[in-house]
């Protein structure tokens, strides 16, 4: 699942308990909590949202 901060940043969270304390190594993603796995597609979705989050922060390109 996807947690927005208070920020309105993405952040990864876990699908099963909803803590945020996801450890992502070899491109997996283990919650710290309760061990389940962090779903692709869940990592696909953080990535999309961060992308999103990126682009709409980005400062306006020097010009
Ligand atoms: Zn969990």
């Amino acid at each position: 699942m996807i947690f927005i901060n208070p920020h309105g940043a993405p952040e990864l969270a876990c699908d099963h308990c909803g803590c945020r304390w996801v450890d992502r190594l070899k491109g997996k993603a283990y919650c710290y909590e309760c061990g389940e796995e962090v779903s692709d597609e869940a990592i696909a979705e953080f990535q999309a949202a961060a992308v999103e989050y990126a682009a709409k922060h980005s400062p306006p390109a020097a010009s």
